[in-house]
């Protein structure tokens, strides 16, 4: 999988992506991130990616041009899907990120300002998602959100230790069953009983009740 980023911040994504199951994820090229800087596609000397909105109103919105200017250089395939990341979009889950762990393309755009020209969203993207329904100042960590559920859905991603068979969402929709480790006792918050007895059928069926109940 390739996931390409267009943004106006590029350094932001240099941490986040280059740390622990997405950093082995590249080793192992299972997938490959690339940041677009917008700004390198823009045409005056300012590097200018904004402009007012026509009809007034505050606040600037990011131009349609140097979006389009850097869409056109990314190579893409017959699987690419090119996704807006917006407030005004279908609010993201674990079936949007398993659907889009099947394309072998990604293109996320990240917005800035007041959001992007509304000629993005209609004639240059296949869909508009959004992380939640709160409005952030950009579009950089819903796109680091999308790229991270999506590649840790990516067969031989994850190892045995981090398995999805267990996960959240995984079963039936129900949420996982709690999790705890040693110390057995806290500040006398103990674990329960049944996690230490080494009866793995009765631990199975309070994980099982657990996760209902969740
Ligand atoms: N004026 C816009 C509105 O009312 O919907 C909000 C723009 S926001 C300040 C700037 C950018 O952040 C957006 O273009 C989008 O890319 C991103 N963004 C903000 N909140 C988001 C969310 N909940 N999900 C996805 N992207 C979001």
């Amino acid at each position: 999988m390739k996931i390409d980023i267009l943004t106006i911040f590029p350094n932001m994504f240099d941490c986040y992506l280059n740390e622990s199951i997405l950093k082995r994820a590249q080793k192992k090229k299972l997938v490959s991130f690339k940041i677009h800087d917008i700004r390198k596609f823009t045409k005056d000397k300012h590097k200018t990616a904004d402009d007012k909105p026509y009809g007034g109103g505050p606040g600037m919105v990011m131009k349609v041009e140097p979006i389009y200017s850097t869409l056109s250089k990314i190579k893409k395939t017959k699987k690419t899907r090119v996704v807006l990341l917006s407030a005004k979009g279908k609010t993201f889950n674990q079936k949007t990120a398993k659907r889009l762990a099947k394309y072998n393309q990604l293109i996320l755009i990240c917005g800035r300002y007041e959001g992007v020209d509304e000629r993005v969203a209609k004639h240059l993207t296949n869909e508009e998602i959004s992380i939640g329904d709160y409005v952030l100042t950009g579009g950089e960590l819903p796109a680091m959100v999308v790229a991270d559920s999506v590649t840790r859905l990516i067969p031989d991603v994850l190892g045995k230790k981090e398995s999805l068979a267990e996960e959240s969402f995984v079963k039936e929709g129900y949420l996982e069953y709690p999790h705890y480790t040693r110390p057995e006792e806290f500040k006398k918050w103990k674990v329960p009983k049944v996690l230490t007895s080494g009866d793995h059928k009765k631990i199975d069926e309070w994980r099982k009740k657990e996760s209902k109940k969740k």
